[in-house]
């Protein structure tokens, strides 16, 4: 009998785990489900993290020692930095337009839109930031209970807890020096980068430079640490395969535990979630779609040919389901590898630093969603934002992508640095929090689709990419 291919396997798990959750919702066995399902799921995460780490470092160092000679090193690096910059910008700029034309926050009624807009006046105020745009209800006579309604409201308002914390993280990204980002790329103890998931950057970092290193010594002394390293990336790649055997049931504990912490004992919080994928969360999915969809395969036709649209998505499929249930590009980098490599034919030597760089920077999926965000927010406080602050937020946004960790809900604490460069409420972010995993979940998919597509097109020009149409790729994960 011919085995399911293990995207589908791992489709099943997925489907299964959320039926899972809803059901012990309705029985209220979401503890059960919490205090013996979920922490397989967050086994599963610190396994595939745990394999992460390392093979960023020594993947790293291999494809620097392997492309054998420092200026084409620099060349194929200032391609892959320039075409993730530029599908980053194409993503806001697609964000932006579908924003400004769908408007998901002018089609809230009316009413709300206008009590939103009276608690902005009275943040602004508060902020000292002068009202420029539309009219400022604070000073209308006939709006004048209505505005000290909301002033009093706004006075009780207990903020979320959950996203409290992320206003916190956000403020000490916020107030460290403009070159703060680049400060902390560079490393004093490259022990303490490697004990901490967050600093994949240092180790890149201090992976390029070792790589670069090697590349100057003479060949006899050089040649048994290429030897070391690439040995190790083999057992690097076993684990990965090991790891994925298990992922179908693993993605069922992962999902079910998503899905029972949203809805608690009660099943119509899952209801009121749904209720809130409004026309916003259309608008991000219909963004998302399109670049996976429509734009990439776009990219690879003109820039690569020998890869059909089909076959695009079978070798990367597993990567993509992976991505959709962990949020977490990191995390799904070993197996983002294995798919570019084995199933799209990209050769090592490209892989193994155009991806573990991208996982880390290139994030169109979220980047178009906080472009989205941001209007959206805006709209919904009936505030006009100008052409002047629509260019900052590509500017902010693909900053602040950049920025992003490579872990969940992550793009949405970066969200808050980009409200406050238009002079937007931070605390917004409140607003679509609830549905923000459910997307998380999405602009993840974009995300690792995003780095698999750039390294085809820098594959291809450097004359590396060797892809063979797969019977099923999934079997790149079979031991046998
Ligand atoms: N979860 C995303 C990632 O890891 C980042 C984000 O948009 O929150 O790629």
């Amino acid at each position: 009998m011919k085995k399911l291919a293990l995207h589908w396997q791992i489709i099943i798990g997925l489907v299964l785990g959320i039926i899972w959750a809803l059901l012990s919702s309705t029985l209220g066995w979401t503890n059960f489900t919490i205090n013996w399902i979920a922490p397989f799921g967050t086994i599963f995460i610190n396994l595939l993290k745990l394999i992460a780490v390392p093979l960023v470092l020594f993947s790293v160092i291999s494809g620097v020692a392997n492309i054998g000679d420092p200026a084409s090193l620099g060349r194929m690096g200032g391609k892959t930095l320039l075409a993730y910059l530029l599908t980053t910008v194409l993503a806001v700029s697609l964000g932006l337009a579908l924003v400004n034309v769908i408007k998901p926050g002018a089609l809230v009624d009316e009413d709300s839109r206008i009590d939103n807009r009276i608690s902005y006046e009275i943040w602004a105020n508060d902020q000292g930031y002068e009202i420029k745009d539309g009219i400022n209800y604070l000073q209308e006579p006939e709006f004048f209970e209505r505005a000290q309604r909301i002033t009093d409201l706004s006075k009780g308002e207990l903020k979320d807890a959950a996203v409290n914390e992320k206003m916190q993280t956000a403020n000490q990204t916020k107030d460290a020096g403009p070159l703060q980002p680049l400060v902390d790329i560079v490393p004093q103890n490259f022990f303490r980068s490697l004990t901490d998931n967050g600093l994949m950057l240092q180790i890149i970092f201090f992976a390029l430079f070792f790589g670069i290193s090697l590349l100057f010594i003479p060949n006899e002394k050089s040649k048994p640490v290429t030897d070391v390293v690439d040995s190790i990336m083999e057992v690097f790649l076993k684990m990965v395969d090991l790891v994925m055997r298990a992922a179908p049931f693993f993605v069922f504990a992962l999902l079910a535990g998503v899905v029972s912490k949203m809805a608690g004992d009660d099943i119509g919080k899952v209801y009121e979630i749904f209720k809130g994928l409004s026309w916003y969360s259309l608008t991000v999915f219909a963004g998302l779609m399109i670049m996976i969809f429509v734009v990439y395969p776009l990219f690879l036709k003109i820039f690569v040919k020998q890869i059909p649209y089909k076959g695009f998505f079978k070798a990367m499929s597993p990567a993509q389901t992976l991505a959709f249930s962990t949020s977490s590009s990191a995390a799904t980098l070993p197996v983002t590898m294995e798919c570019v490599e084995e199933n799209l034919g990209v050769d090592k030597k490209v892989t193994s630093f155009v991806l573990p760089i991208g996982a880390t920077v290139n994030m169109d999926g979220t980047c178009l969603y906080q472009a989205v965000a941001v209007v959206f927010l805006a709209q919904l406080h009936m505030i006009d934002l100008t052409l002047g602050q629509q260019l900052t937020i590509v500017l902010t946004a693909t900053l602040a992508s950049i920025g992003s960790a490579a872990v969940p809900s992550a793009g949405l604490v970066m969200l808050i640095i980009v409200l406050d460069s238009v002079g937007l409420n931070p605390a917004w972010i409140a607003i679509i929090f609830p549905v923000d995993r459910i997307l998380d979940m999405f602009r993840t998919v974009v995300n690792v689709t995003g780095d698999a597509t750039v390294s085809s097109i820098i594959a291809k020009g450097e004359g590396m990419l060797h892809y063979k149409e797969h019977e099923n790729p999934s079997e790149t994960f079979d031991l046998d």
